[in-house]
């Protein structure tokens, strides 16, 4: 991974790790000089809310459970004026990559210092990504002030995870780590993480879906999702999570689950330039090809296979395609519309790559 040129700016994160670390909260509230936290959980997570009260006694100022896919503007607006209302002097969000979203979004709009803690693979809490929708339109900034500044991993939470979103998760997660291989930016460090991180899912997924009790193997899937979401809050992605932002923004498939179809066929198709780059993901999923060890693995963990699975109709594959080509960016191979399209309907049919 050694490479003669590369810049590395790391931002300062507390990271703690260790099943039950939650009941830590009010110890890591007051380490931020904080007295009154805002939680923030979906509607869906409303009993962890609630459990995250009581963890924080007389430190609580607020809950506000509405967080949403994608991160809504009108929503964020809302909770960012009730968290000034109640005098909210920090943010605890708990939940997967939306609730993340929400506690970045307002962060934003106030600057309050948040703690993360995932419960999900998604990775955004080691990010200073945001992306927020406002009339149908998805768009993504990166900003200092949305980083969190403490992230809590405790397996005890993931538990919860039901075994088709944890698979699915965890592919999201796989993506950051696969497409960081090839980042133009990469540094040693960033593929080093890439490669452990995947390798953690490699070894603990089976084992979690075996038993989605086993502590110990949720410990090392998160451990591996905080690895892979560290190299995407480093180094810049391509074809694979333009293609997925593309999809979940535009005919509003689901997050995860999108990345967990597209993989296969995104790396497969950037293997064909940076087969050097991918060699290391080739040999941990076992096959030369690094498109198809990945659509091998997906396999053995039951992982969504096909769009239209996921609701896409055919009919939209032409004006996906489309979309995918028409803004450039970065990617190591030249972006063509028609290998897309050949790209998406090999997706959308659950067909491995082409
Ligand atoms: P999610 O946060 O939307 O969660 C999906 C559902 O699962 C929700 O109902 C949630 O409440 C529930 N859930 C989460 N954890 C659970 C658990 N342990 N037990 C039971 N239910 C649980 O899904 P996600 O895939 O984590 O996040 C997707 C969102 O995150 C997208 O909007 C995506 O754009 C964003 N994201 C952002 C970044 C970034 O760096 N900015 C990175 C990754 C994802």
């Amino acid at each position: 991974f050694f490479r003669e040129e590369f810049a590395v700016q790391w931002p300062a994160i507390r990271v703690r790790f260790g099943a039950g670390v939650r009941h830590d909260l009010v110890a890591e509230i007051k380490r931020l000089d904080c007295r009154r936290a805002l939680i923030l959980t979906t509607p869906e997570q409303v009993s962890v809310a609630e459990e995250f009260a009581v963890l924080c006694g007389d430190h609580v100022a607020g809950t506000f459970s509405r967080a949403r896919m994608h991160t809504p503007v009108a929503i964020s607006e809302e909770a960012a004026s009730y968290a000034r209302e109640i005098g909210a002097d920090c943010l605890v969000a708990v939940g997967g990559g939306s609730t993340t979203g929400l506690g970045k979004a307002i962060a934003l709009r106030t600057d309050l210092p948040q703690i993360v803690v995932p419960t999900t693979y998604a990775g955004s809490e080691a990010t200073a990504i945001l992306g927020q929708t406002e009339d149908g339109v998805k768009t993504t900034l990166t900003d200092a002030r949305v980083q969190p500044e403490v992230i809590l991993y405790d397996a005890e939470l993931v538990r919860t995870l039901p075994i088709a979103m944890t698979v699915a998760s965890a592919l999201n997660a796989i993506a950051h780590a696969a497409e960081g291989l090839y980042a133009q930016n990469r540094t040693p460090l960033t593929s080093l993480m890439a490669v452990e991180g995947m390798r953690a899912f490699r070894d603990a997924l089976p084992r979690v879906l075996a038993n989605p009790d086993d502590l110990s193997a949720r410990a090392e899937t998160l451990y591996g999702a905080w690895l892979c979401g560290t190299v995407l809050g480093q180094v810049g992605m391509a074809l694979h999570h333009k293609l997925c932002h593309t999809l979940g923004g535009s005919f509003d498939l689901p997050h995860a689950e999108t990345h967990a179809v597209i993989l296969p066929h995104a790396i497969a198709y950037n293997a064909r330039a940076a087969r050097d780059e991918l060699r290391p993901l080739a040999e941990l999923f076992g096959d030369d090809e690094p498109g198809m060890a990945l659509h091998r693995f997906a396999g053995t963990v039951n992982a969504p296979m096909s769009l239209e699975d996921l609701g896409l109709k055919a009919g939209d594959l032409d004006h996906a395609a489309d979309l995918a080509a028409k803004n450039p960016y970065w990617n190591p191979r030249l972006v063509e519309r028609d290998a897309i399209r050949r790209l998406l309907q090999a997706a959308w049919s659950g067909d491995p790559p082409v």
